[in-house]
Order: C-alpha cells, then structure tokens, then sequence
C-alpha cells in the first residue's frame, strides 16, 4: 500500500497541517514543526500537542507516515563549533517537538563544509551530532535526506548517507529519504526501466532498503547530474512521468511516506490522484 501526500502548511498551528493534508486527498504529509527559517519558536502547549493528534486520528493518517522537516537554517556539518552547537541546539529541539506530536521520524538535510573542511571531517561532525541527538532523545528516527549537491552540500552520493549510518550508534533509529529530484540532479537516472533498476540495486547494495523511510517525489527543472537543486512539477521537468510510475509499482515503497515538495500546491490534489492512478 502506497502513502502519498505533500509537503503541506502548518500556519496558524502545527495541528492544521493533517487537516491540509486531508483537503488534498493525501495519505501521508510533511510538515515544519516551527518556522523553518527561524531559529527558536516557542514550545508546544498541551493544547497544540492534543489538537494535533486529535486532527491526525481524525483524518485516519498514522504517525508514521507522517514526514516532518527539519529547518533549512540547521547545519550539522558546520565548520564552525559555536556555529554547529546552535545548529545541533535546534535540532535536539525539532527531534523533542516530534516526540511530543508522537510522531516517529525527522526528515534533515546533513550539512554542509562551507569550503572550510574536507567532505569526511564534516560528515564526520555530522554524525557525532546525530549520536549526541540520540543520547537526549527518544523514539525519533533520524531520517537523512539525500541532496542534490548544491554549493557544499553533502549527501548527495548514496556512500554519504552510508557512511552517516555506519558511524551512526543506534541503527534502529536512522534512517534515509530520498528525494527523485536531488537523486537525479546529483546524477542518479531513474528515466527509463533500465535506468530505475540500476540506480536503485545501486541504492540497496550501499544503502540498504531496510533503512527507507521516506521519499519525496518531485520532479526537476535541472538536468541529470547538473547538482542544482530545483523541483518541477511531475511530468513536467526533466525527469518525466515514467519514473513515478515505476515507484508507484515498487513494493520497496510500501509504508512510507510519498511526500510532494513539487512547485505548484494548487494541482497537489490532481498530483496525489495521478499517482495512484498508476498503481496497477
Ligand atoms: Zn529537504
Ligand atoms: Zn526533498
């Protein structure tokens, strides 16, 4: 069974964020547990937390497909350790915000070395923030997505994501989202059957599909392999519809969250339908 939804607004209160996501006939969603382009946020009241979950039951989506996303303004790579502090600061409390919506899983972008530090130290800082999350936290997942590769963003070679895991102390709970438009701009095809196979056994031998636990769909405005990070709408950039369709079939995709971050929400709807309507 597939989880399709969409990146969908949480203004005026995380607790609109389900009932968004029901208004687009979506199964799962991701959301910003605060403003993302903020560093602090007030915390949760008992209120907000209840009337979230009290919205989410209503609307029959189950925590775990539920993908939240961490704000673009957290680096955990930063060559800076007064810098990287404030980064690994707010994401113990994005990690702490998800525990209190009882939801599973946070979504983050790995980081970046700022031309300052080589690709392994900053992975390396990285992980040892995700390890000093986990000692403070409970019940979350770290959930790494895969970049396209912009600028010094790591993360876009699936052996980033497997050298993160690896360093990672609790296997239980890490994980990896991949997202089609930065997997195919950082140079992953998955166009054509072939292509999709290849990019994906490729996936499974460094990776591993056990550690999947979401993907965002999108397609992109950039080339394959151009390292620009630009969405599109599907079928309507680079990527084309094919690719949507062979996930839609791929039972390595069951129980996770689909999330759209495509650039249009007014056709999100008609997107959500498009791709169930793949199914065969
Ligand atoms: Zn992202
Ligand atoms: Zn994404």
């Amino acid at each position: 069974m597939k989880y399709v939804g969409a990146h969908v607004s949480a203004s005026g209160g995380v607790f609109n964020a389900p009932l968004n996501a029901q208004k687009i006939g979506a199964k799962a969603f991701a959301l910003f547990t605060k403003n993302q382009r903020q560093w602090k946020a007030k915390p949760y009241d008992q209120k907000t937390i209840d009337l979230f979950k009290k919205n989410l039951e209503e609307v029959g989506i189950e925590p775990m497909h539920v993908l939240p996303h961490d704000s673009y303004l957290i680096n955990l790579g930063h060559p800076d350790d007064e810098a990287r502090q404030k980064s690994l600061d707010a994401f113990i409390d994005e990690v702490q915000r998800c525990e209190q919506l009882g939801l599973d899983r946070l979504n983050f972008h790995p980081g970046s070395h700022l031309k300052k530090i080589s690709e392994e130290e900053c992975l390396d800082r990285i992980a040892d923030a995700m390890n000093q999350t986990l000692k403070v936290t409970q019940g979350v997942k770290l959930v790494i997505e895969n970049t396209a590769g912009q600028g010094s963003n790591l993360g876009y070679k699936f052996e980033h994501l497997a050298y993160l895991i690896d360093k990672c102390e609790d296997k239980e709970r890490v994980g990896v989202c991949i997202d089609t438009c930065h997997m195919f701009t950082a140079g992953y095809d998955i166009r054509t059957r072939e292509a999709y196979d290849k990019t994906w056994k490729e996936f499974d031998e460094i990776i591993g599909y056990k550690y999947l636990l979401g993907m965002h769909i999108n397609d992109s405005k950039p080339p394959l392999g151009s390292r620009v990070d630009r969405h599109h709408s599907l079928g309507k950039g680079e990527i084309g519809l094919d690719a949507f369709r062979f996930i839609m079939n791929d039972s390595h995709m069951d129980d996770i969250p689909l999330v759209l971050e495509t650039i249009d929400e007014s056709i999100w709807a008609e997107e959500i339908a498009l791709l169930y309507s793949f199914v065969e």
